[in-house]
């Protein structure tokens, strides 16, 4: 797996709807796209109606500054940033709370980690 393209908490933004769209050169495709993030998104965080707008993302370790708001504010990126790692999989406190919290919706992303901090024991 292309772990460039790894959030610092495991979710793989190669395959995120929202970095889909952001590829997608077709712009009536990449509206349809967005309008169906924006419902997901609505549905997940409970909110009355829908992001008016999905920005473009390049990834969560992009250094384009391309980011999509969610994850820009996100507190597992910016602690994982402050502390200078690759991910998560590279801390001593692994997993900390938010990370469990976070593997309530993603558990894919705990999959990913704990591969990484095995491959980090072997031999
Ligand atoms: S950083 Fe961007 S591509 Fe990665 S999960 Fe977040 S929205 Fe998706
Ligand atoms: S404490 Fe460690 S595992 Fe938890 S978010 Fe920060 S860098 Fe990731």
């Amino acid at each position: 797996m292309d772990e460039y393209m790894m959030s610092y908490c495991g979710l793989h933004c190669r395959t995120c709807p929202i970095h889909l769209a952001t590829l997608e050169p077709d712009q009536a495709k990449q509206q349809t796209m967005r309008a169906s993030i924006a419902q997901e998104l609505s549905k997940i965080y409970g909110t009355a109606s829908p992001l008016k707008e999905i920005p473009d993302c390049d990834g969560c370790r992009s250094s384009t500054g391309v980011l999509f708001t969610g994850c820009a504010d996100c507190g597992i990126r910016k602690c994982a940033r402050d502390k200078n790692l690759e991910n998560c999989a590279f801390c001593e406190s692994y997993p900390c709370g938010m990370l469990l919290k976070h593997y309530v919706y993603d558990p894919d992303s705990r999959k990913r980690l704990d591969e990484i901090r095995m491959k980090r024991c072997q031999p």
